[in-house]
C-alpha cells in the first residue's frame, strides 16, 4: 500500500458562494444578536483584530439579573435602560479577559448609539462595520471627528447558510428522531 498523497479534486469545484471577511464577521454579530434579552432591540457586536475574534456581545441584562423578555422593559424617556448595549457588553467581556482592543474593528448589526460610539472610540476601535441605521445617534459625527472609519455593508441574508446539499460532511446520527 502506497503512502503517497494524491490530489483529489471535487466534482463541483470551489463553492459558488464563500463570504468575504466583512460578511463573515457581520454574520457572527447577527448570530450574537440572537442572544439579546430585550424585545425592543436585538443587536449584536463582534470585536475583531487581524481577522481574529477578540470578543462578542449582545444587548442584554447585567449578569444574573432578570431579562426584559421575562419581566418587561425598564423604560426611562422611552428607552429601555435595563440592558447594556451589545457594544458595551463586548467591551466588558474583553475587559474581563484582559484583552486590549487597540486597533480593532467592531462589527455591529446597527449604527451604534452616541454613548456606544464614544466608548468604541475610547477603547481604540479604528473601524466600525454596520448594515443597519439607528435613530437619534451622533455616532457618525464622533467617528468622523476621531478618524474612525465607518463602513456600511449591504443588508445581509438573514439566514446563516449551512450547506447540507453540496457537502457530504454532515451526517445525521442513526438514532436521531427527526
Ligand atoms: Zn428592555
Ligand atoms: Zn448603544
Amino acid at each position: 500500500m502506497s503512502t503517497e498523497p494524491t490530489i483529489v479534486k471535487s466534482a463541483q469545484g470551489a463553492p459558488a458562494y464563500r463570504p468575504q471577511w466583512d460578511e463573515y464577521f457581520m454574520k457572527l454579530a447577527m448570530l450574537a444578536s440572537e442572544r439579546a434579552t430585550c424585545p425592543r432591540m436585538h443587536c449584536g457586536c463582534v470585536l475583531v483584530k487581524n481577522n481574529h475574534v477578540l470578543s462578542t456581545g449582545y444587548n442584554g441584562s447585567l449578569p444574573g439579573t432578570p431579562h426584559c423578555h421575562d419581566v418587561g422593559c425598564l423604560v426611562v424617556d422611552n428607552h429601555c435602560v435595563r440592558t447594556n448595549h451589545a457594544e458595551i457588553n463586548a467591551i466588558c467581556q474583553a475587559a474581563r479577559h484582559g484583552m486590549a482592543l487597540e486597533g480593532a474593528t467592531a462589527y455591529v448589526t446597527n449604527l451604534p448609539c452616541t454613548s456606544c460610539a464614544k466608548a468604541l472610540i475610547a477603547v481604540g476601535i479604528v473601524r466600525v462595520v454596520i448594515f443597519s441605521d439607528y435613530h437619534d445617534s451622533l455616532a457618525e459625527h464622533f467617528f468622523k471627528e476621531s478618524n474612525v472609519e465607518l463602513s456600511h455593508l449591504n443588508m445581509p441574508q438573514p439566514i446563516i447558510h449551512y450547506n447540507l446539499k453540496d457537502f457530504p460532511s454532515a451526517v445525521p446520527f442513526a438514532n436521531d428522531s427527526h
